[in-house]
């Protein structure tokens, strides 16, 4: 079997994760890991790949079929997207919903030209919470869907946190208010409002002789990150961070309620739910089976960028056709 020849550019979490996930797909290898850093300090788990300057990628058209984009989403890939999709077939994980259309504008311009393929916005969610909000509403459109996250560590909300003053280091944990996902469970189609879905729990070591009662009232009152919830503040040491919160898990649910019959008499429930130890390690899980989706299309001669939305199944699995309708359908 051809492998499919992978490049990573970014080696953060992600980019480690896909590293590890590429060793659990039989048909797929690691050229090589592309960074913005010295490559010198970039030390590879995997024994036959060696990490290069990205600056270098562009020589290497030819031996790779797909590169992973791994970079952050919120100013990395605006343009390293659009870049490397004029080089190489692409998949990646951006995340600022917002800016997708703009984004698959970008990244589909540049691809068409230059007859390559690319998948933005895979992993989770986007990703696979998209996908089953799509399904959800195709199947029940007399109904409401809901999207819980948690419980998790946003990156974005941790970050917010260690930008104030007197903050040394902060980990922000989103979590699903149960009662609120009980009664979509129920089937009432309740309007929520940020407060009713979710909580914030925020553990933070402050610098020595910081004012915390100041550090505690800017975090409650930032807008757009805390202001529209119920946040509770946690002061912990160095240590106590470290110990028990040095993980990045995630995971949340998608639920999908609605109604049929002639007086809505019959209720059903769709709910797709995810809970992750490591974050990064299953969004790269995501992003290579679509790695091998933009593998296949390419070689159909389908070009430009695509969504989750876009790609049949069939598309991601190892498996042949034949053998998905034999042990899956
Ligand atoms: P990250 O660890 O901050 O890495 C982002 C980039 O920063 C890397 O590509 C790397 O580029 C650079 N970097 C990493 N460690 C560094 C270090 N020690 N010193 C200097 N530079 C360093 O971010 P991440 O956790 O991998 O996440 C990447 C993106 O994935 C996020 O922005 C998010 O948008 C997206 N994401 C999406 C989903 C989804 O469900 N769609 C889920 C999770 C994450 P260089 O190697 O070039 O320096």
């Amino acid at each position: 079997m051809n492998k499919i020849r992978i490049g990573i550019l970014g080696y953060g979490n992600l980019g480690r994760g896909v590293e590890q996930g590429i060793l659990q797909n039989k048909d797929m290898e690691l050229v090589g890991v592309f960074t913005r850093r010295n490559p010198i300090d970039i030390q590879l788990t995997t024994k036959d790949a060696k990490a290069y300057h990205i600056k270098d990628a562009k020589e290497m058209t030819d031996i790779i079929d797909v590169m992973i984009l791994c970079g952050g989403s919120k100013s990395d890939l605006p343009t390293q997207g659009p870049e490397f999709a004029g080089l190489f077939n692409t998949v990646d994980g951006f995340d600022t919903h917002a800016n997708i259309p703009q984004y698959y504008d970008a990244v589909n311009d540049s691809a068409l030209k230059a007859k390559k393929t690319a998948v933005i916005a895979s992993g989770w969610d986007p990703g696979m919470f998209s996908l089953n909000r799509l399904y959800a509403e195709a199947i029940l459109p007399k109904g409401k869907g809901y999207t819980f996250w948690g419980k998790g560590v946003s990156q974005g909300h941790s970050d917010a946190i260690r930008r104030i003053e007197g903050v040394a280091d902060a980990k922000q944990y989103t979590i699903p208010i149960e009662e609120a996902m009980d009664r979509v469970r129920k089937g009432e189609l309740p309007d929520f409002t940020p407060r009713q879905k979710h909580l914030r729990e925020c553990f933070v070591v402050a610098e020595d002789g910081a004012d915390l009662n100041r550090i505690e009232n800017e975090i409650k009152s930032m807008p757009n990150y805390f202001s529209d919830y119920d946040t509770i503040v946690h002061f912990i040491s160095k240590e106590e961070l470290e110990k028990n919160h040095s993980k990045m898990p995630h995971g949340g649910v998608v639920i999908h309620s609605g109604k049929t019959g002639l007086n809505d008499e019959n209720n059903h429930l769709i709910e797709y739910s995810i809970k992750l130890d490591a974050n990064p390690d299953f969004t790269a899980n995501v992003l290579l089976a679509y790695a091998r989706a933009v593998y296949r299309l390419n070689k159909e001669g389908i070009y430009g960028a695509k969504t989750v939305f876009d790609i049949a199944p069939a598309y991601l699995s190892i498996k042949s056709n034949e053998e998905l309708r034999r042990t899956l359908l």
